[in-house]
């Protein structure tokens, strides 16, 4: 396919694609989609071998936000039946991240829900990140605090954090449809502040809240350009008691689409899959790592993922391998400019020029904020909101439906009738579940 060889030959010399071009990956056909996922898996192979980055989330501060992010189970109003707590204490979200640490994970993301933090707020933040870091050399850390104001990126910064996340979600013509308690506005200028503090930006989106092919290529197009070094793609889990409950619309092969168009629009960018993966992707998952170099390992903010074992043996049978501590995540010419973690925060640090740390080079846009899933977001989609209002299963939910047995009378392989095969807009409320395990609670976290 013409589009396809264009496609990897822009990814492989790091050349925007157009937005028609964009537009095409999204429009491409069910028959094709294995082909996409082999265009783009060239790109990623180009730019990041075969690693996987597994990163773990702590949630520091559990729901009641005054902000209403309609994907967030956190956000004001919400029914969600969530965990709720305070602030936790540094040595509580020290043991937390050193469960994900003993698992594999290299970056902690330490989230709160959340405007955005005061200053005594940052002071805490602070302490958390002194303990993480005394106790685990080497870790990277990506505070996602919501809106920051001026100087709290600098003290976060000298305090030890490598990176700051928060997400643009959408695209700036259809934020005000999501939220209306801030702006895009406010968001790009977070990232801004954060890049400018020398803390590497992650900034990402939440798919599935009912936008356009245009919408995902305009927010993808907008993350390109504030060039943050990582970029955590969400699947909205459409929690009970949001407003976005019932914005089932996503499948496996979308959300497949979607993946590649961000690898060919980001294509030497850390690409993490974030919330929603277990419940969107299903028995996908391995596909997605074709696209991805980076996913969470263990629960979400509010939801709970998949046991740390099944993603370890995913990545495994899938040929990939966990990138370990002493690897660079980000290939050599972001990680010689200053972005990515662990290279470069030093400079902002040691006092290089600002231009020096970060992303490498632009100057914005940064990481995600809350909204939803991974490490940046607290808002929507799996990472931080939950769903079910219904008792949640205390096991994380199998990631697919179980496999149907052919007759035992079946000779010729005859089709076998799929088992209840979802479908766009049908709810799978059954493959989520509320977070009742890890930070905020006495049992063990998943990891
Ligand atoms: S995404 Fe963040 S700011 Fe928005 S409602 Fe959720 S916790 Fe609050």
């Amino acid at each position: 396919m013409d589009l396809l060889n264009t496609l990897v030959d822009k990814g492989l010399r790091r050349e925007l694609p157009t937005r028609e071009e964009a537009l095409a990956v999204l429009a491409t056909s069910d028959e094709d989609l294995l082909d996409v996922v082999a265009a783009a898996g060239r790109v990623r192979r180009h730019w990041f071998g075969r690693r996987v980055k597994l990163n773990y989330l702590v949630n520091l501060k559990s729901g009641l936000c005054p902000e209403d992010c309609s994907y967030c189970s956190q956000r004001l109003g919400s029914k969600a039946d969530i965990l709720k707590y305070t602030w936790l204490k540094p040595d509580q979200a020290s043991e937390a991240a050193a469960a994900g640490l003993a698992g594999g994970a290299k970056r902690v993301c330490l989230v709160a829900s959340g405007r955005g933090p005061t200053d005594r707020d940052v002071d805490r933040v602070s302490q958390t990140i002194k303990a993480i870091k005394d106790q685990n050399e080497g870790v990277e850390v990506c505070a996602c605090l919501g809106l920051l104001s001026d100087g709290q990126a600098e003290r976060l910064r000298a305090a030890g954090a490598d990176a700051y996340n928060h997400n643009l979600n959408t695209s700036e013509s259809t934020y005000g449809d999501i939220t209306t308690t801030h702006t895009y506005a406010d968001r790009v200028d977070t990232v801004h502040k954060a890049h400018a503090a020398g803390l590497s930006a992650c900034s990402g989106l939440i798919a599935g809240m009912g936008e356009s092919d245009e919408d995902l290529v305009d927010v993808v197009h907008s993350l390109r350009e504030l060039d943050p070094d990582s970029v955590p793609v969400n699947f909205l889990i459409p929690f009970e008691g949001t407003p976005l409950a019932k914005e089932w619309n996503l499948t496996p092969q979308r959300c497949l689409r979607i993946l590649a168009m961000v690898r060919f629009v980001c294509p030497d960018v850390e690409v993490r899959i974030a919330g929603g993966r277990e419940v969107h992707l299903r028995s996908m998952q391995p596909l997605a790592l074709h696209l991805a170099n980076s996913i969470f390992l263990g629960d979400y903010l509010t939801s709970e993922g998949q046991a740390g074992k099944a993603d370890l043996d995913m990545i495994a049978d899938a040929g990939f391998e966990v990138e370990g501590a002493g690897q660079v995540t980000l290939p050599q010419h972001r990680s010689e400019q200053g972005g990515g973690c662990g290279a470069h925060a030093a400079a902002a640090a040691d006092g290089a020029p600002e231009g020096a740390a970060g992303c490498g080079t632009h100057q914005g846009a940064g990481c995600g904020s809350h909204a939803d899933a991974g490490c940046g977001s607290h808002g929507g989609a799996g990472v931080c909101g939950s769903a079910a209002p219904t008792a949640a299963p205390e096991t994380a939910p199998a990631p697919t439906a179980a496999p149907e047995t052919a007759p035992a009378s079946a000779g010729a392989p005859e089709t076998v009738p799929a088992a209840a095969e979802p479908k766009a807009g049908e709810p799978r409320t059954d493959l989520v579940a509320v977070r009742r395990r890890g930070a905020g609670t006495d049992l063990a976290p998943n990891a």
